[in-house]
């Protein structure tokens, strides 16, 4: 994600473009309207201060030091029609001054603090929302957060929002099932509809990156792994969470076709076995589904694991993620099996 060689390299042949035009397509625009007005034949003090070169709009970009957020910065970085301001707690975070080296724009904020949001999001065009429900799993908190940013964005009438949202799923299944990290984020969708404000919502599937931490395969055996993954049978959608990026930068490019929609994402839809068996064929072990049971799945002593099996049972009703249009946005979001050839020496190291 973040090959700060071949980005720096390709950011500055994309600066040195070989035209004007290229370079600066409002000063090329604004030269041609001028032409075909016949503004070129009026007395110099007629024609005004001349073409102005519009500057790039800004987009503040939350989570830049995280998965997401980082996606989106380089995306936007690497395609320069708008400037980035990178949001982040900590400006010396590796991640944010690698940014900053790109030419990021860094700004010290708070979810939390509605005073240091008032200066992040000043004169901005755009903001791009993730919400992190993991640090504190408080689908409160989360919640004040999303409707904090949405009021600001209210107030100094931000252009465009893109909001990494997800369903609102107690509501969708009429109470039967809650999944906090997607209700609050549901809720938050919500509230920027409610208060009317230009917002899309980008519904990420799972990470395929899920399966080098959280979803890993464990060894249960002498060279034999289990995904211990309860989907029964049923196919789970994923993506990188590395081409989210491009996805929101044509979303940004394009708002008249994409306010006011949920777009759900993924590039696959493979069932836990043909997850495994590319795997096995990309790292050269044995791994294999274990078929775990969502019941045996919440009985796991870890932090979050109740959650996350009433997550898959939500997954298992097979929520709207929309695979053709996740690659007309971007075109070049890996497949899985292409995401596995490029990241299999990350796999399974013991
Ligand atoms: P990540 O890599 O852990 O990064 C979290 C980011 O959130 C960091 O950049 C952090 O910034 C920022 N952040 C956290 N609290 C903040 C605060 N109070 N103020 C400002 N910034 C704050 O996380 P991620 O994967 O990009 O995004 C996490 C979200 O994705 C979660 O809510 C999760 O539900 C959602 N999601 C995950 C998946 C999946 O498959 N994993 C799928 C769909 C949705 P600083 O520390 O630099 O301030």
């Amino acid at each position: 994600m973040r090959k700060a060689g071949t980005t720096q390299l390709r950011m500055r042949k994309a600066r040195q473009g070989s035209s004007t035009q290229l370079r600066f397509p409002c000063l090329y625009i604004c030269i041609s309207i001028h032409k075909a007005e016949g503004l070129g034949g009026l007395r110099p003090e007629a024609r005004g201060p001349g073409p102005t070169v519009a500057a790039p709009r800004t987009v503040a970009v939350f989570g830049a030091s995280g998965y997401q957020g980082g996606s989106v910065a380089m995306a936007l970085l690497k395609d320069g029609s708008f400037k980035v301001r990178a949001i982040t707690r900590n400006p010396r975070k590796k991640a944010v001054q690698e940014l900053k080296h790109l030419g990021a724009e860094i700004v010290k904020a708070d979810l939390d603090n509605e005073k240091s949001l008032l200066e992040a999001l000043k004169d901005v065009y755009g903001v791009f929302l993730v919400t992190d429900y993991w640090e504190y799993m408080d689908k409160d908190r989360e919640l004040k957060q999303g409707k904090r940013v949405a009021d600001i964005c209210s107030q100094f009438d931000v252009k465009h929002i893109v909001f990494s949202g997800l369903e609102n799923v107690k509501k969708l299944t009429d109470g039967k099932l809650d999944v906090p990290h997607f209700d609050g984020k549901g809720e938050i969708e919500e509230y920027f509809r409610e208060i009317g404000a230009r917002m899309t919502s980008v519904r990420m599937p799972d990470y395929f990156e899920n399966f080098l931490h959280v979803f890993r395969p464990v060894k249960s055996g002498k060279e034999y792994y289990v995904l211990d993954i309860p989907m029964g049978g049923v196919p789970m959608d994923g993506m990188s969470v590395e081409d989210l990026g491009g996805v929101v930068l044509a979303i940004f490019k394009n708002p008249e076709k994409y306010i006011g929609k949920e777009i759900g994402l993924s590039t696959d839809k493979l069932k836990i076995e043909e997850y495994a068996a590319i795997m096995s064929r990309h790292t050269g072990k044995s791994i294999q589904d274990s078929k775990i049971s969502v019941k045996e799945y919440e009985e796991r002593n870890f932090p979050g694991a109740q959650e996350l099996a009433k997550m898959f049972q939500f997954y298992m009703k097979q929520p709207d993620r929309n695979k053709d249009l996740t690659l007309m946005l971007n075109p070049e979001a890996q497949s899985f099996e292409e995401w596995m050839s490029k990241n299999k020496n990350a796999f399974i190291n013991d």
